[in-house]
């Protein structure tokens, strides 16, 4: 029996390895990656943000990790915020004491005195676990930035993947000793060359039965039987896994899809992005992973640098910086992937004495349609639908946009992995 695989990213390539029968990948464009793309313009590489590999499971990351044989260095996050033109020790939290003395006092004052209830959307979770002060200086704008909504539209699952610092922590950080937040991503290994696609290509170097330029269009059932079609090709196959975001599957489903499944599909929120290169003649700022920017001033929220990363993201005595900018999905890729925000992008760089311009000797921008699920307040009741919909139909969805969850590489090949053992007890059974 053989498995049809939708979609070449990580979670397609991750559930072929961890297959024990036939599959066939199916994916549409020339090369596989998907989100885990490495893009090229003249020697500079970049991925689609910031990409880097760690895990809370360990065997998870041991097992990226080892794929990559020799391609692997492990690196220690350099990460900062940029807050009224100083920088911040990144998370926020643990970083006060590089605020001015009376800001300072504010935080420390309204986290420790804080009588905000119970909460039930993030707004009101980052008030009650922050207090007022570090929540309205710069949790609250940077998530407005990034999701594009009110935090008090959003739900409380986002806040599972937000690590609570200790009290001790904030204590220590508002007097100026030294602490760490976010931990689980203090260090994080990066192929050493090849921008994070590395990843990709390992996976693809052990399988077969890969289709590149294969565009699904079709998809139907007949006698216990999926059929396939792309542009160029017809494929059956025993079982259907779909890696597709959840928008492409229903549009390609040849299936009279009940209005309330359409419905709850498209009430789903997310984001589109702009990664913007910005290619140096010099080597700048190696001393930095990532930086974070609340400030609407800046279009980014965050900005990653190449050398944090690999020194071979860059042609030699170059070095690189990639933004992020999110859109709202509706927003058309004409205006997403534009030359005002590439310029804008290089502007705010300039304005704020990162860069000069004459450092800069390359730029590209590329356009991410499905780049961050939004949790927004109805995004369980609305996935639980979704879910038993394509349960019934028995369409194994896998992978981020197509189980619509906001999720790394390492839980793709964890889940990619759960499933193949499920589908694999199946045809032994
Ligand atoms: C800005 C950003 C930063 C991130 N940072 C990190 C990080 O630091 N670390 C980390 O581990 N993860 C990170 N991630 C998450 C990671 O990139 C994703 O979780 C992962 O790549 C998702 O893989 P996937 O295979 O589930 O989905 P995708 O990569 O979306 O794969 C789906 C595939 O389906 C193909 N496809 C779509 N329609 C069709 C069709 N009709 N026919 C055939 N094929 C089709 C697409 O071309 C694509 O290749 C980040 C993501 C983003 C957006």
């Amino acid at each position: 029996m053989t498995v049809g695989i939708l979609g070449g990213g990580i979670s397609g390539l991750a559930l072929a390895y961890f297959l024990e029968q036939d599959y066939e990948i199916l994916e549409k464009d020339n090369s596989c990656g998907g989100l885990c793309t490495t893009f090229e313009k003249n020697g500079f590489l970049y991925d689609i943000g910031g990409h880097i590999m760690f895990s809370s499971n360990k065997d998870i990351l041991k097992f990226e990790v080892d794929l990559l044989g020799e391609n692997i260095h492990k690196k220690r996050r350099s990460n900062k915020i940029w807050y009224k033109g100083c920088f911040v020790k990144y998370p926020f939290e643990n970083g006060l004491h590089a605020l001015d003395k009376e800001e300072i006092f504010e935080c420390l004052r309204d986290y420790l005195k804080n009588d905000h209830p119970k909460p039930s959307n993030l707004k009101e979770w980052f008030y009650y676990t922050f207090g007022t002060s570090i929540s309205d200086k710069y949790m609250l704008p940077y998530n407005e930035k990034i999701w594009k909504i009110d935090p008090a539209e959003m739900g409380m699952e986002w806040v599972e993947r937000i690590p609570k610092p200790p009290v001790e922590d904030i204590i220590k950080s508002a007097i100026g000793i030294e602490t760490e937040g976010y931990t689980h991503q203090l260090y994080f290994y990066y192929p050493k060359k090849g921008g994070i696609q590395s990843l990709v290509r390992a996976f693809e170097n052990k399988l077969k039965n890969i289709y590149t330029n294969s565009e699904v269009k079709a998809i139907s059932k007949k006698d216990n039987k999926w059929y396939v079609q792309t542009q160029n090709s017809a494929h059956s196959y025993g079982s259907l896994v779909s890696t597709l975001p959840i928008f492409e599957l229903i549009k390609i489903l040849k299936q009279d899809v009940p209005e309330s499944i359409k419905d709850a599909i498209n009430a789903l929120r997310y984001n589109s992005m702009a990664v913007v290169l910005v290619g140096l003649n010099k080597i700048k700022h190696n001393s930095l992973t990532a930086m974070y920017v609340h400030d609407k001033d800046s279009l980014a929220h965050r900005y990653c640098f190449s050398t944090g990363f690999s020194d071979t993201l860059a042609p030699p005595g170059c070095s690189s910086i990639f933004a992020e900018v999110t859109f709202n999905s509706n927003i058309p890729k004409e205006k997403v992937e534009s030359k005002e925000v590439i310029d804008k992008t290089v502007f705010w760089l300039i304005k704020e004495g990162f860069i000069e311009r004459a450092d800069v000797c390359e730029t590209d921008i590329k356009y991410i349609k499905y780049a961050y699920p939004v949790y927004d307040l109805n995004y369980t009741r609305s996935m639980k639908i979704i879910y038993e919909y394509f349960d019934r139909l028995e369409i194994n969805l896998l992978g981020r946009f197509a189980q619509f969850i906001y999720i790394n590489s390492d839980v793709c090949i964890a889940n990619a992995k759960k499933l193949a053992k499920k589908l694999n007890t199946k045809v032994m059974a």
